[in-house]
């Protein structure tokens, strides 16, 4: 049984704990609820938080090896799926959008609300997703290593796609000014949790502080590669002047969320139009949780273990 204690994010309430069984209450489906606050919390949201499905894309290209497969799409497949939502009636939301309105009490979310994101930097956001999604009126938010710009993806050589094209720094500018929110995701696309503290302070620094050069404006969000962190890297992204951050999780988020490790869900090309559609009317997936399982920390350790032995990368996590 999953517990979580949701009274501190309840504004308008007395100050006690409640204890929600994450499992048992299932969510509102999105847009069942209109508003999430409307002056004051009501009882039904400590239950029933509204869904925010949030996607995660990666790579938008037909060709994939077997190990890469469930993190590129094909354009075709993506403009579809971007189409289905459009036609849907979402509301999408940036990242920052969607945080701004978890920090704010007397903030209410759209009534069916949904959030578009895509991790690495890969060229094809330039060529496909941005035409797509502008056609469409779709919000979005693009995380992106810094260290790969203009380069090739090296870290996924040991899937044999070490050689896709990354986005140029002029190509980023371009997502900026159409709209497309820009995030960061590290500088060298290794997992936070496997390096010193200092070191991955090092690298979140550098990979904003390289975007905002960049963009000539504050970076307000974060992804964690391969979705990976420590309590203590949420804590230091929490106060080092980002407003959210996102983990992946393969779950839904929802309006009691964690604004510093939001669900995500990966969208390769082995989710089916009527799973991406069950998905993000907050079906077959479930419902994102606080804090890390027990799995996560075992999975760690021997990840840490595995680096140790091994300088060779992953094949699990973000890709
Ligand atoms: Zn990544």
């Amino acid at each position: 049984m999953r517990m979580a204690r949701v009274a501190t994010r309840l504004a308008g309430l007395p100050v006690r704990r409640l204890e929600v069984d994450l499992d048992r209450d299932r969510p509102q489906l999105p847009g069942s609820t209109p508003g999430r606050r409307q002056g004051s919390a009501r009882l039904d949201e400590m239950t029933q938080p509204t869904v925010i499905p949030i996607l995660l894309y990666h790579s938008l290209r037909a060709e994939a090896t077997d190990r890469y497969r469930r993190f590129s799409i094909d354009p075709g497949q993506f403009a579809e799926q971007m189409e289905h939502i459009a036609a849907g009636g979402f509301q999408t939301l940036t990242v920052s959008q969607l945080a701004a309105v978890l920090a704010d009490p007397t903030a209410s979310l759209p009534e069916r609300p949904l959030v578009i994101t895509f991790d690495d930097g890969f060229e094809e956001w330039h060529s496909v997703a941005l035409p797509t999604l502008t056609r469409l009126g779709l919000r979005a938010t693009a995380y992106i290593v810094t260290g790969s710009l203009g380069g090739r993806s090296r870290w996924l050589a040991p899937l044999g796609e070490g050689d896709r094209p990354m986005l140029s720094e002029s190509q980023v500018r371009d997502l900026d000014e159409g709209g497309v929110e820009i995030g960061a995701h590290g500088h060298r696309h290794i997992p936070l949790d496997e390096m010193s503290f200092s070191d991955a302070v090092r690298d979140i620094d550098t990979s904003r502080a390289r975007l905002e050069e960049i963009v000539r404006h504050p970076v307000l969000t974060f992804a964690y590669p391969f979705g990976s962190h420590t309590g203590r890297i949420k804590r230091y992204v929490e106060t080092s002047g980002f407003g959210s951050a996102c983990a992946v999780k393969q779950a839904l988020s929802h309006s009691n969320d964690d604004r510093f490790a939001l669900a995500r869900a990966t969208v390769g090309s082995d989710v089916s139009m009527q799973r991406l559609d069950s998905w993000i009317r907050g079906e077959e997936l479930p419902l994102s949780w606080r804090g890390e399982r027990l799995q996560t920390k075992v999975e760690r350790i021997a990840r840490r273990m595995q680096r140790a032995v091994s300088s060779r990368g992953r094949d699990d996590g973000d890709g």
